[in-house]
């Protein structure tokens, strides 16, 4: 309404307003050249198994190196990116990259880690409707096997009700690309998500998980989701987990997956390389084979 510039609607638009406008002009225009430049890269945070403390997979999470701002979060620029289009540009060099990353760390005899990558996409990047048959090129291309890359997709309204993504998730899922839920709990269709598309893992938003000591109701849900995931046939893994005490309440609560700076932080590639190099012992690194 301010942009209008009717004389209301100015009064409206705060110094702060006009900041946050700026800010977002100029990082909408520096986006369109970041991918050129190389600005993005991907950082890797490990989901362990929470019994044996192996890692389990590895997420991918972009990050956008600014030349004058730094290292600006995802949760900044993915928005903008949706917005603007750029997603299906940004969204297909965040892939291949991925799935780069993952035949050279399955390549024999290179890495400590040689399991399966998560990559978060947008729920625009199901707009095209063809997108199943977009990432299924991109992996050919980069001779990725299906079964090294994961799919975390959020709860959004853009997926609700249509029939085309749902048919684009289970050929994904056909073609042995598991799929997780992620932050789940915080949208607002969660249910009838868990009704229309099957899926192999459900991520419990870390606002649960987090709240889980203090509050029994907070322990309640994140019980009743795990019992629910299960008998749905979904593993569970919980995000956002800091403390011993969270891990061992969700221990209880019989989750398999643990994944928070209590074990790592997203680290660039190599310090990625050096934690699972250092987290797993021998016998693990040998059954990881
Ligand atoms: P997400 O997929 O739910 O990722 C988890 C976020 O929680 C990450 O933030 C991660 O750094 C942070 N996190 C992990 N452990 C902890 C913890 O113990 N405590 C706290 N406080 N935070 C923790 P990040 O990397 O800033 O990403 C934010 C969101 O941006 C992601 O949420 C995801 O929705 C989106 N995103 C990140 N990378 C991509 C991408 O490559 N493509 C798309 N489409 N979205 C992405
Ligand atoms: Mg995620
Ligand atoms: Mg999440
Ligand atoms: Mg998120």
């Amino acid at each position: 309404a301010a942009k209008g510039g009717g004389r209301n609607g100015l009064a409206f638009f705060t110094e702060d307003m006009r900041e946050k406008s700026f800010e977002r002009r100029r990082l909408l225009n520096d986006l369109y050249d970041a991918l050129q430049e190389g600005q993005f890269e991907l950082h890797f945070q490990p989901a362990l198994e929470l019994q044996s403390g192996v890692i389990h997979k590895a997420e991918a999470l972009v990050r956008w190196r600014h030349p004058a701002f730094g290292m600006i979060s995802p949760d900044r620029f993915i928005p903008l990116a949706e917005e603007s289009g750029l997603i299906f540009d940004l969204g297909r060099w965040i892939l291949q990259e991925a799935a780069r990353v993952s035949v050279r760390w399955n390549a024999q005899g290179t890495s400590p880690f040689r399991k399966q990558i998560s990559v978060n996409l947008s729920p625009v990047q199901f707009l095209n409707g063809h997108y199943d048959a977009i990432v299924m090129d991109q992996l050919s291309l980069q001779g990725c096997q299906p079964g090294l890359i994961a799919i975390e997709i959020t709860e959004g309204l853009l997926l609700d009700d249509s029939e085309a993504v749902r048919s684009q998730l289970n050929n994904l899922r056909a073609a042995g690309i598991q799929v997780a839920l992620d932050d789940f709990g915080t949208g607002y269709s969660a249910m009838s998500y868990l009704k229309k598309f099957s899926m192999d893992y459900l991520k419990i938003d870390r606002s649960f998980v987090q709240d889980m000591v203090d509050a029994d109701s907070n322990k309640a849900i994140v019980e009743a989701i795990i019992v629910m995931a299960h008998r749905l046939g979904m593993k569970v893994i919980a995000e956002g987990v800091e403390t011993m005490v969270q891990a061992q309440l969700l221990r209880d609560a019989g989750c398999e997956y643990v994944q928070g700076y209590l074990y790592s932080r997203p680290l660039p590639e190599d310090d990625f390389l050096n934690f699972a190099a250092s987290a797993h012992s021998p016998a693990d690194a040998a059954a990881a084979r």
